[in-house]
């Protein structure tokens, strides 16, 4: 069993997660590359430094304690190379304006349990639970399965949100410990899959219908970005897709906000899309379109 993870946030009191209050765990590492991702710093499977150059005010302090001279001051600019960057974390601790931050940590099973065992009364007088998010939880499958295996054992309502890219294999070793998937589905058009997510859809559809064919309860996300997946037959396809499977009980759409580009800056990341914000005008028009085509609900996440 592999006993630690990088989690890079554990959030309590979670309402959009899942049903009730819930702690929602957040891991890095993802395979999907979706242009507008909200969260960009989930990607990578390591600890990573977000520098906000805004907020430097060139004291120097973090050059002084870099074991490896990954910052430096060129005519009183400072330059951060991230190249050398081995996310000690050193710098973010003597930063004193804020402009550095060390994203993930390795927690292990232990750690991460007592966290969510911490808030049993209010899952039990809400109907929440644990739910694991990211990334992707399934890019770390051990300690995915094991924290979902622990959770379960103490009477915790369990959830995993997924982009369903990983082997069926171990999607079927955690159905007995999960009680619900929060399925994420970017696209229906299959070339815009590929050219949104870097990833193909055949693979996303093949674990949902999977899942949907054991049995399990399946929730729908669905990110809604202007200009990207808003055509009236994609979300008809949403909405066919939700009437179609019986394991779906519901679609929930997250509307695009930008709150990802100030990360991906902060990440060093150039090619990150930044979308028309989503309006609440043009999700109430997505969601009604979805609706036309099921019966079951559509609502805002
Ligand atoms: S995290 Fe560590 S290695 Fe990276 S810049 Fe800061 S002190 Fe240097
Ligand atoms: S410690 Fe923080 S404020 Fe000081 S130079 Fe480094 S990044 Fe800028």
């Amino acid at each position: 069993m592999n006993s630690q993870a990088i989690v890079f946030d554990i959030q309590k009191f979670s309402l959009h997660d899942g049903p009730g209050i819930r702690t929602t765990v957040f891991l890095k590492g993802c395979p999907l590359r979706c242009l507008w991702c909200h969260n960009p710093e989930s990607w990578t499977a390591r600890p990573e430094l977000l520098y906000s150059p805004g907020k430097c005010t060139r004291c120097g302090k973090c050059a002084a304690v870099c074991p490896n001279r990954a910052h430096s001051f060129e005519a009183g600019r400072h330059v951060f190379a991230r190249n050398l960057c081995l996310a000690c974390g050193k710098c973010a601790d003597v930063c004193p304006t804020g402009a550095l931050e060390l994203c993930g940590q390795y927690r292990t099973i232990e750690d991460v349990l007592a966290a969510v065992l911490a808030d049993r009364p209010f899952y039990q007088n809400s109907g929440g639970g644990m739910t694991l998010s990211g990334g992707e939880p399934m890019a770390q499958f051990a300690f995915t399965e094991a924290l979902l295996r622990a959770a379960s054992a103490n009477g915790i309502h369990t959830a995993l949100e997924t982009c369903g890219v990983a082997p069926w294999q171990e999607f079927q070793n955690i159905l007995p410990f999960t009680d619900l998937f929060l399925f994420d589905i970017k696209s229906l058009d299959a070339e815009k899959h590929l050219q949104f997510t870097g990833v193909p859809l055949a693979p996303v559809r093949r674990t949902l219908d999977s899942l949907a064919a054991a049995g399990v309860k399946i929730i729908l996300r669905c990110p809604l970005i202007p200009g990207m997946n808003d055509s009236q037959p994609e979300l008809a396809g949403i909405g066919e897709l939700a009437e179609n499977l019986p394991a779906v009980s519901e679609v929930q759409v997250e509307p695009y906000h930008p709150l990802g580009q100030s990360k991906a800056l902060r990440l060093g990341l150039s090619d990150y899309y930044a979308a028309p914000f989503a309006t609440q005008e043009f999700t109430l028009a997505c969601i009604a379109a979805i609706q036309r085509h099921t019966g079951k609900s559509v609502r805002k996440s």
